[in-house]
């Protein structure tokens, strides 16, 4: 069984680029200029997407298994 991708994404308008997601997971995102973007938009399962996304002190990364949103977490 193949592992279903998840996609990432992080909302420039809400990044305050403290850069704690990319210290969290540098492979999965990079500080570009004054915000974070995801290195890669669609990714394995990881467990660390999430907590990053939870972690992320402006809700601004997302992560998605198609339409579902997986994170930030409730
Ligand atoms: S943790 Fe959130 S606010 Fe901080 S750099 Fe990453 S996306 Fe931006």
């Amino acid at each position: 069984m193949t592992a279903v991708d998840w996609t990432v994404e992080v909302d420039p308008g809400l990044c305050m680029g403290s850069g704690m997601c990319a210290a969290l997971a540098p492979d999965l995102f990079r500080l570009e200029g004054t915000y974070a973007e995801p290195v890669r938009a669609r990714i394995a399962q990881d467990e660390r997407a999430l907590d990053a996304a939870d972690s992320c002190p402006a809700l601004a990364i997302t992560v998605r298994d198609g339409t579902r949103t997986l994170g930030p977490r409730p």
